[in-house]
C-alpha cells in the first residue's frame, strides 16, 4: 500500500489552478493561432488577434485569463493501492480551492445554493469532483476551471432509438448555433452518445478534456466529430459570435453502451478559455 499525504494533493491542486488561470493551454493557443491564420473575416481575425495577445498579457501581468475564474472541476482516478492520509481527497481538493481563490486572487464565483438563497460561499468551494478508482497506486487529477458562460448553453436529449447520424448533427448544430456569443466561441464541445441521463453528461464533460483535436479511434465517431466540426464552420456564428468561419475549434465525442430503447445525447460546451491541466501523483 502507498500512502500519499493529503497535503501534497492540496498542494499539486493549488498550483495547477494557479497555471491555468494565467497560462493558456500551448495547444489551445496554437489552435486559435491556426483559426486566425484560416479565418476570412476581418473582425473575427481582430477579435482572434486579441485573444492571443491576452494570452502573453495575462500571464506578464498577473491578470487571469478570464474575469470569468471559473468553477473548479476535478476528475480525479485513485488506485486502490493508494491511501491517502491526513484527510480526504476532498478536502484537499477544497483547501486548494479556497486558498487559490485568496492568492490568485479569483473571482467568488459560486453560490451556496441555487434557487432560494445564492449566498455567495466567497473563496470558490465546492468543486466539483467525480471520482473513479484504478488499478495501482496513483493518483490522476484533471483540474479545470469551467467558465459559466460556456456551461449554461449545455444541452442533452434523450433522443429516440430510431434517430439517424444525420438527426444528431442536425440536434447538435442547431443547438451550439442558437447559443451564439454567449458560450464564447470558438468552442471546443464535448459531446456524449449513450449510457443514461446522467451517465451522458459525464461523457460529454470527459470528452472536452480529450486531447484537443484528436480524431476519435472508431473512424465513424472521428467521421461525425469532422463533420460537426465542419457544418458548425461554415455556419457563419464564427468568433464570439461575430462573424466567420470558426465556430468551433475541435469536437470530441465519447460513447458507451445504453438501454434498447434509449439515444442518450449531451452536448456540453467549453469556451477558447479552456482552462484545464493534468497531473499525477
Ligand atoms: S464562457 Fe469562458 S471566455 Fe466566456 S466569460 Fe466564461 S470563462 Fe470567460
Amino acid at each position: 500500500m502507498h500512502l500519499l499525504s493529503s497535503l501534497k494533493i492540496q498542494q499539486a491542486v493549488y498550483r495547477a489552478i494557479s497555471e491555468i488561470t494565467f497560462n493558456c493551454d500551448p495547444q489551445v493557443h496554437q489552435a486559435l493561432s491556426k483559426a486566425m491564420a484560416n479565418e476570412h473575416d476581418e473582425i473575427a481575425k481582430d477579435v482572434l488577434n486579441t485573444i492571443l495577445t491576452n494570452h502573453s498579457l495575462s500571464p506578464a501581468d498577473k491578470i487571469p485569463l478570464c474575469q470569468d475564474t471559473g468553477t473548479t472541476v476535478v476528475f480525479a482516478e485513485l488506485g486502490t493501492d493508494l491511501h491517502i492520509t491526513d484527510g480526504s481527497l476532498y478536502e484537499a481538493i477544497n483547501n486548494a480551492v479556497r486558498q487559490a481563490q485568496q492568492d490568485c486572487p479569483l473571482r467568488a464565483s459560486i453560490v451556496n445554493e441555487a434557487l432560494f438563497a445564492r449566498h455567495n460561499t466567497l473563496d470558490n468551494t465546492p468543486a466539483i469532483i467525480h471520482t473513479e478508482f484504478t488499478a495501482g497506486h496513483a493518483l490522476r487529477l484533471v483540474i479545470a476551471q469551467k467558465g459559466g458562460g460556456a456551461e449554461n448553453m449545455s444541452f442533452l436529449q434523450m433522443m429516440s432509438p430510431a434517430a439517424s447520424s444525420d438527426d444528431i448533427v442536425s440536434y447538435i448544430c442547431d443547438g451550439v448555433l442558437a447559443a451564439g456569443s454567449r458560450p464564447c466561441p470558438p468552442l471546443i464541445l464535448g459531446i456524449g452518445i449513450g449510457s443514461n441521463f446522467e451517465g451522458v453528461a459525464l461523457l460529454a464533460k470527459k470528452a472536452i478534456f480529450e486531447e484537443l483535436g484528436r480524431a476519435n479511434p472508431d473512424p465513424r465517431y472521428a467521421e461525425l466529430e469532422a463533420r460537426i466540426k465542419a457544418e458548425l464552420n461554415a455556419r457563419g456564428c464564427g468568433v464570439q459570435g461575430l462573424g466567420g468561419n470558426n465556430t468551433v475549434l475541435a469536437v470530441h465525442i465519447l460513447q458507451a453502451p445504453c438501454h434498447i430503447a434509449s439515444l442518450p445525447v449531451a452536448v456540453n460546451l467549453e469556451c477558447h478559455a479552456h482552462r484545464h491541466c493534468e497531473v499525477w501523483l
